[in-house]
């Protein structure tokens, strides 16, 4: 396919750009997708509005060799229209892809930990990505969406994908008793991996509202406000012993020192939220209660994005979280704007083939 596409390009903090740019070539093993949805995040409202921050803007990606103007969106699902060389994905399909591309040949992607590959770059924001009406990437990130699910709801995978292997790093064991920080979209997403994965007895914080009852929709056992004295209510449910694990997905910088404070000895707190200022971690309280401090990042393509898929599949979770589908010109008024300003509770979806 040759001429060009509409895409959105960002140019640095405050300057995203409606541009006519060439449609991209797949290259051997890279599969050109029409996409069709392009969730945006927390990530790109921060690049948008403080950035660049991973954005290689001025100095060329090692892995990725991307340097300069480049078009965002990480969380994409389309239909493939023309694949290059052996691939497992065939031109018709309608797919959902990962964020991350890994080299396959490193230390960490022989340990099944291509999320932190040595060569790893994250396509939309070390690489061109799916705010756009094309996107090319390797076919090994795709996943084939099951029929029948609506593409509102698939244009979720890769943001549970996160979630879910959050849950998996989190180490719950069935019947711990398990607290997340944070009911935001983050949040949502790490509930449903730790329901799908255990039967742990989850109690999730937030904000009075509606975040709480989609929280207990989706299997929360308890919500606790976060205006309330928090660690005595999770030590007074766990008769006086603290939660077993204890996950801070708000990126509020105060909510550190709760997760420490109510978590039981031996227990382990997962770092999710990314706070911006540096929150402060008393090392002393944790070692001498041993508790284990672990964080997540992005999701492993192979274990991650299809059970993602599955999931969208079978529950309610998408239609919960669901806030808005946009047209690609809407954007920054209407989806980067609005998550900056922090009063989005779900996901909002860009169809860059919608016209404004
Ligand atoms: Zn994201
Ligand atoms: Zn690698």
């Amino acid at each position: 396919m040759t001429g060009t596409m509409r895409a959105a390009v960002y140019h640095g903090a405050h300057d995203i750009r409606f541009e006519d740019v060439p449609v991209p070539v797949p290259r051997n093993g890279e599969a050109l997708i029409a996409v069709r949805r392009n969730g945006i995040c927390g990530t790109d409202a921060t690049e948008w509005a403080n950035g660049p921050a991973m954005v290689p803007l001025a100095q060329r990606h090692p892995a990725s060799g991307h340097i300069g103007p480049m078009i965002p969106g990480h969380e994409f699902v389309g239909e493939v229209v023309d694949v290059r060389g052996d691939t497992a994905v065939r031109a018709g399909q309608v797919v959902a892809s990962g964020a991350g591309v890994w080299c396959g040949a490193c230390d960490r992607c022989a340990q099944g930990r291509t999320n932190v590959c040595r060569r790893y770059y994250t396509l939309g924001l070390n690489a061109n990505g799916g705010l756009a009406e094309y996107v090319a990437v390797p076919a090994r990130t795709l996943r084939a969406v099951p029929d029948g699910l609506p593409l509102d709801h698939a244009g979720m995978a890769q943001p549970l994908a996160v979630g879910l292997h959050a849950a998996r790093r989190a180490g719950v064991k069935d019947g711990d008793r398990v607290v997340v920080i944070g009911a935001g979209a983050i949040g949502t997403f790490v509930l449903a991996g730790l329901t799908h994965l255990h039967a742990a007895e989850v109690t999730v914080i937030d904000l009075p509202g509606p975040k709480l009852s989609r929280a207990r929709e989706l299997g929360a056992a308890r919500t606790l406000s976060a205006r309330d004295d928090v660690v005595a209510a999770v030590l007074d449910a766990t008769s006086g012993q603290g939660a077993d694990v204890v996950i801070e997905a708000s990126g509020a910088p105060t909510q550190y020192a709760n997760a420490l404070a109510m978590v039981a000895v031996g227990g382990r707190v997962l770092a999710v939220g990314l706070p911006k200022e540096k929150p402060a971690v008393d090392m002393f309280a944790l070692a001498l209660r041993e508790i284990t401090l672990d964080s997540t990042v992005a999701h492993v393509c192979g274990e991650d994005l299809g059970p993602a898929l599955d999931i969208l599949a079978e529950g309610p979770l998408a239609t919960l979280l669901l806030d808005d589908v946009i047209p690609l010109e809407h954007l920054v008024e209407t989806g980067l704007a609005r998550l900056v300003s922090g009063l989005v509770d779900g996901k909002i979806l860009v169809d860059p083939s919608a016209r404004p």
